[in-house]
């Protein structure tokens, strides 16, 4: 590590590198429950150029590298496991074109939800981006990066992963390289009809190299927006409820919750229908169509809507969400961790059974839910649990709490998302050996000297 203080300063500038205690110990951990490990030294880029040149020295020197955005997955995927550089990204934030007849943004990989969102609605308010209901200095880059989903995921084209149009990555070697429509001709239309490289990177939890700019799917943005609070007490409706309502293809996003809090929404499954429209016609038609595909339910008396006071609608219409963020405070000190697991609609009766008797056994506050990804090709199901840092016991507990619902999600037929390292090795346990070899093989051949996010997608239990 001799000299690499002076090197690193020497290409990001002396304000932008850090060796400082405090410093490696902020980026030592996130919010979750996993174990803390310190790096040795933060950097902040500023240009692809200068992260070329960051991986270069580190390649060569065989110092680790762990690409960080927001730091905000909860599961611990930017706690440097083997020390090194934590590579942070927030500098390289710019939104560099939109493109708003093919309705693409190229962005930086450190642009963060917010700052997209905030773009877009003063440049092209015709236009918007899926987000998801991470607080909003979560990067488009990371998001990405692990399969993340959002607002537009069931009615736009599945995982954010799926929207994206190309990609500027730096190899682990030092490499810049294009990846989609903008290797060829210099738009950044489409992933196809090229071999679609774009996805080793995808997924990989930064362990293939670090991306610098992405070609992102836009949407168009109906004037119009209203919510749909649908209730029911029987848990084994809610796949045919999800089923029906997809069908009509009226609903914009939908998703799923149960939770002790509020107490007066205990012992409910609350599904919510985010429903948009270009005129008052369009939106009566389109909430017509999605009551009448749930109307036996309502004439039974199984089921419900809830007429929701405007200043609830505000609250509820909000992306991202901030719900699942108070939720985090619902034990004293804010604390907060989830396994998000992607599995089959069908699914979501068993998950939930799985979620109570957990959380009942182990003592702890729940909160489940489940968005729908696709039209219904797979739902993202949470188990959401808060925990006091203050407090090592109830930190241990959660812990189990993870590890038991991510082994409960795969024995029901799911994947666990943006698992935690142990859960890695659950699904890697899982996986046909011949995949788990080619996976190992990709990565020898992208990242010889083993310095991406290392820990990471590589043991098997
Ligand atoms: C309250 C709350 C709600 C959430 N809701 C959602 C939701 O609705 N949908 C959703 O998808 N997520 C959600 N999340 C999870 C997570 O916060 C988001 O997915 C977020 O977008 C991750 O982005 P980030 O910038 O924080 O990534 P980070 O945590 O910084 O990084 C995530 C992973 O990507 C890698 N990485 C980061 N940047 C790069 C890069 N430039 N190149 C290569 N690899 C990189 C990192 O090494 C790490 O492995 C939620 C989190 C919270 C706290």
């Amino acid at each position: 590590m001799e000299g690499i203080l002076e090197k690193l300063s020497e290409i990001v500038g002396a304000d932008f590198v850090s060796n400082a205690a405090e410093e490696r110990f902020i980026y030592s951990r996130d919010q979750g429950v996993q174990p803390p490990h310190a790096p040795d030294y933060v950097v902040l880029p500023n240009t692809t150029e200068e992260v070329s040149a960051l991986i270069r020295l580190a390649n060569k020197n065989k110092i680790p590298v762990v690409p960080m955005g927001g730091a905000l997955v909860l599961s611990g995927l930017t706690i440097p496991q083997r020390g090194g550089i934590v590579l942070d990204m927030k500098r390289m934030n710019r939104i560099l074109e939109v493109n708003e007849m093919s309705h693409y943004v190229v962005v930086e990989a450190g642009a963060s939800q917010g700052m997209l969102k905030a773009y877009l609605e003063k440049h092209h308010p015709q236009l918007k981006h899926s987000i998801p209901d991470a607080p909003p200095v979560a990067t488009i880059g990371g998001n990405i990066a692990i399969h993340g989903s959002g607002h537009l995921s069931q009615s736009e084209g599945g995982f954010h992963s799926e929207m994206v149009t190309g990609l500027e990555v730096v190899l682990a070697t030092g490499e810049v390289l294009k990846l989609g429509s903008c290797s060829t001709v210099p738009k950044w239309f489409s992933r196809a009809p090229l071999p679609d490289l774009v996805g080793l990177f995808l997924g990989w939890n930064g362990t293939t190299g670090v991306i610098t700019k992405i070609g992102l799917k836009l949407f168009p943005s109906p004037k119009m927006k209203d919510i749909m609070m649908f209730m029911t007490e029987d848990v084994d409706t809610v796949p045919d409820i999800l089923f029906r309502i997809i069908g009509t293809e009226m609903a914009e996003d939908m998703a799923f919750f149960v939770s002790p809090q509020p107490a007066y929404f205990d012992g409910f499954q609350i599904i919510m229908i985010s429903v948009v429209a270009n005129s008052v016609k369009e939106m009566k038609m389109r909430r017509e169509l999605i009551c009448d595909s749930v109307r036996d339910y309502l004439e039974r008396k199984e089921a419900g809507f809830l007429p929701l006071p405007p200043h609830m609608k505000v609250k509820l219409m909000e992306a991202p969400q901030k719900n699942l963020s108070e939720f985090a405070d619902t034990v004293r000190g804010g604390g907060f961790e989830y396994v998000g697991a992607i599995m089959p609609v069908e699914c979501i009766p068993q998950a939930y059974r799985k979620g109570r008797e957990i959380t009942e056994q182990l003592g702890i506050t729940y909160s489940m839910g489940a968005r729908v990804i696709g039209r219904g090709h797979a739902v993202m199901f949470y188990y959401a649990y808060p925990f006091n840092r203050a407090d090592a016991k109830n930190m241990e507990t959660v812990a189990k709490a993870l590890e038991e619902s991510n082994e409960a999600a795969l024995e029901m037929g799911g994947i666990p998302w943006k698992a935690e390292i142990s859960g890695q090795q659950l699904i890697l346990g899982r996986m046909e050996p011949g995949t788990y070899k080619l996976m190992t093989e990709v990565r020898k051949l992208l990242d010889p000297n083993g310095i991406m996010n290392p820990g990471n997608w590589e043991v098997r239990s």
